[in-house]
């Protein structure tokens, strides 16, 4: 039986091309691009990198991005605030503040600060719970991207067992709860794991379809994959190696070389998952400016 790579990188290559030419249509037609607030506080390295990479991106197909970056020590109040003005500001149509947060900032006083017409981030109650309705909203952006994935590589998802490890606000609930809805890609019965699932490997083995959002480099292993399966690897951590000019190595949470072998697809990391997030969230961007999720 054959593997194929998902390339996640050249798919989002397409969707780019599709955003581009849709701002080109909003701009010929006397609108203005999308906007997109990208707050940013301290200087975590891996943070700087997805920001650089949203704002390039962002560049690319012609939105117009702004970051606000803030110092570490900055209040919870200060960003409160700016978010504030940011919902108020017309020509801003998507707000996102890029995680992880400080420990004296509530992440989930900052989603709920978004109004949830700008949340193009898809954290807010309010669209989580749209979601959870099958309600138009704006849906998490790494889950988006693996939906469209999972289209463009025609898997099918009816009535396959669909184990998903992992249960953040961010990933793996909103991941379960598309890949169990009765749409197409969806109707799949779910198994959400998380850290108190007892024998792992139990449940990853009775998987059509894995996904893996950890955080947890390698942790998922050959023996834990059953022949043919799906494996979505959503983990980035980076791992020292001194062999790199970086210094470190992404490292999905799949231990990549021999999980390959044995399953139908497989995401690489990086270049799988990573990439299409990006363009989940362009993509909310994008039906922000439209406004056409609340009408
Ligand atoms: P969180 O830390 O919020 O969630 C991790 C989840 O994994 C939790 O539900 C946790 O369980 C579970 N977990 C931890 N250890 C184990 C274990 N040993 N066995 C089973 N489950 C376990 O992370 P996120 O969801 O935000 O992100 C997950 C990973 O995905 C990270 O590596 C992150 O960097 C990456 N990521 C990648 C993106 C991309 O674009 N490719 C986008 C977003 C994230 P519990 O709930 O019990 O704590």
């Amino acid at each position: 039986m054959g593997m194929t790579i998902i390339d996640g990188k050249q798919t989002a290559e397409e969707y780019k091309a599709l955003l581009k030419q849709e701002v080109n249509v909003l701009v010929a037609t006397g609108k203005r691009p999308p906007g997109l607030a990208i707050l940013l506080i301290g200087n975590n390295g891996a943070s700087e990198t997805y920001v650089a990479n949203k704002l390039k991106t962002c560049h690319d197909v012609g939105f117009n991005a702004s970051l606000f970056r803030f110092e570490n020590t900055v209040s919870e109040n200060e960003i409160l605030n700016c978010i504030n003005e940011l919902n108020f500001n017309s020509s801003i149509d998507g707000v996102i503040v890029q995680s992880p947060f400080p420990n004296h900032i509530s992440p989930q006083k900052i989603n709920e600060a978004i109004h949830p017409a700008k949340d193009v981030d898809g954290f807010h109650p309010m669209n989580a719970g749209r979601l959870q309705q099958n309600k138009p909203c704006y849906i998490a952006a790494t889950p988006k991207g693996i939906m469209q994935l999972i289209e463009k590589y025609k898997i099918e998802t009816q009535g396959k067992h669909c184990v998903v490890v992992g249960r953040s606000n961010i990933v793996g609930m909103p991941m379960s709860i598309l890949l169990s809805r009765n749409s197409k890609p969806g109707n799949c019965t779910v198994t959400i794991c998380h850290s108190k699932t007892v024998d792992l490997a139990s449940y990853t083995k009775r998987a059509d379809i894995l996904i893996a959002a950890i955080g947890s480099p390698e942790l998922i292993t050959a023996a834990m994959v059953k022949e043919g399966a799906v494996v979505i690897d959503v983990g980035i951590t980076r791992v020292a190696d001194k062999a790199t000019k970086s210094g470190y190595k992404l490292k999905g949470d799949i231990k990549y070389d021999e999980v390959a072998a044995k399953c139908s697809f497989i995401t690489p990391v990086p270049g799988g998952v990573g990439p299409m997030t990006i363009i989940g969230l362009l993509q909310n961007t994008l039906l922000a400016t439209k406004n056409a999720i609340y009408n």
